[in-house]
């Protein structure tokens, strides 16, 4: 039996978070691979490593002295070493990374990783377990995809040849040997890849909350717990705007059908959410209800006899130009929408706009500026008439005007856009109406 735990920042802030983390491990045997965030915050006022390393690299690209920022992120690791008395020399990779640093051949990613990196170095040293470097094990292309064959072939290599690992998140190798990193928030996605190459049990990624919860607790605090949900889910939830693992983390272990369990490092024994494939709870009809502001539709009319189709071909290919990702497309008989994150327009979208009305088919183009889309998802929803409708009904009684509905067959999810100054009150009425609707 293995099972790889991924320990997010929080876990790893100081030493006495460290403490917590060796009793979870030393608890169960099969916590066999570990792998590590850098040190987050301590407390709110706090700041992550990573984010301190992201400041060191500006400060020697402007060229400002970058000592005392530096001597700060030393403390955090030099706190954690003395305190637990570890046997790891980090004055020499101090020193190592200080002479890249300063003779210009530490790239950003290398300086960035090496939180990660060092927190692997100190939770090894103090659990026993052998270090892995991710460069060894993660592989990418030069286009910053996984490649995936190499990655698997080096980790089941890993695990064959030690028993019990550390291995840092975040980062790994080009093909020309230069670090690689994830996007932010990665070791999750670290996790997984290493879950599916071990061929794990079970991919425990351990935070600072009991799981996932149905909604934002920003908005509704205390909300109901998910205790079950599945991939697919879960990454509409995640797609949507849920903020709970990397967007990437779930398709590694669902190719080998990995359940993945959420769980709290300060209360270890606090059941937390399982994502699993195939769900056995069948008790509310909403999984989640989640979602984000500030997205932007773009309405193009055509002329009456042209081909859509053909018009549509000529938009897509000019919002791939300009990488642009697509949300949702609407579309009724002479117009259709495109609904984009208002964020990947910055500095584009007049430009973009010109090029697109070049084209003598398109005779008008309408932007709404002020689009929030909401997304209800459930796998118990599908299949059950009325559902949407009652949905739907939440929003009309609470004189709350929809601009865009989007349902798939799957039924997976109900997607709604309205206005972003009415985000918080449609949660708030969604999740009220629905948040304990069982199912009969
Ligand atoms: N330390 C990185 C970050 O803050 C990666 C991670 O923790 O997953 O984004």
């Amino acid at each position: 039996m293995i099972k790889v735990c991924k320990f997010g920042g929080t876990s790893l802030a100081d030493s006495s978070q460290y403490k917590k983390v060796k009793s979870i491990i030393d608890k169960d045997s099969s916590r066999r691979v570990i792998v590590v965030s850098a040190p987050g915050k301590r407390n709110k006022s706090d700041y992550k490593i990573t984010d301190l390393l992201y400041l060191t690299e500006s400060h020697i690209k402007y060229h400002v002295d970058y000592n005392t920022i530096f001597n700060q992120i030393k403390d955090r690791f030099y706190e954690i070493k003395n305190s637990l008395n570890l046997d790891i020399d980090l004055d020499k990779e101090f020193e190592k990374m200080k002479v890249k640093m300063d003779d210009g051949s530490m790239s950003e990613e290398e300086l960035v990783s090496r939180g990660e990196y060092l927190s692997a170095k100190c939770m090894a040293s103090y659990l026993g377990y052998t270090f892995i470097d991710a460069k060894n094990i993660i592989h990418f292309m030069y286009d910053g995809r996984v490649d995936e064959d190499k990655t698997q072939e080096a980790i089941e290599n890993m695990i064959r040849t030690f028993d019990k690992v550390v291995v840092p998140g975040f980062y790994g190798i080009y093909p020309n040997g230069e670090i690689c990193l994830f996007s932010r928030g990665g070791s999750d996605v670290t996790g997984s890849y290493v879950a599916k190459g071990v061929h794990a049990d079970l991919y425990e990624n351990w935070t600072d909350v009991s799981g996932i919860f149905m909604t934002d607790p920003k908005i509704i605090p205390n909300c109901r717990k998910i205790n079950e949900v599945t991939y697919a889910e879960l990454r509409e939830l995640s797609y949507l705007g849920a903020s709970v693992l990397h967007e990437e983390t779930i398709l590694p272990i669902q190719e080998e059908n990995i359940p993945l369990e959420i769980k709290n490092t300060n209360s270890p024994d606090e059941p937390g959410t399982f994502i699993m494939k195939d769900c056995v709870d069948k008790t509310y009809l909403c999984t989640g209800i989640t979602g984000k502001k500030n997205f932007v539709s773009l309405t193009f009319t055509k002329r009456r006899l042209a081909d859509k189709l053909k018009v549509m071909l000529f938009v897509f290919r000019i919002l791939d130009k300009y990488k642009i990702d697509v949300e949702h497309v609407p579309t009724s008989i002479d117009s259709f929408s495109i609904v984009v994150n208002k964020n990947d327009l910055e500095g584009k979208f007049y430009e973009m706009i010109a090029e697109i009305k070049q084209n003598p088919d398109i005779i008008n183009v309408k932007v709404d500026e002020d689009i929030a889309l909401i997304g209800v998802v459930g796998r118990n929803m599908a299949n059950k008439a009325g559902t949407s409708g009652r949905i739907l009904s939440v929003f009309g009684k609470e004189k709350i005007n929809i601009k865009l509905i989007d349902q798939s067959t799957e039924e997976l999810n109900i997607i709604i856009g309205i206005s972003n100054q009415d985000f918080n009150k449609s949660i708030e009425v969604l999740y009220n109406k629905f948040a304990f609707e069982k199912i009969d």
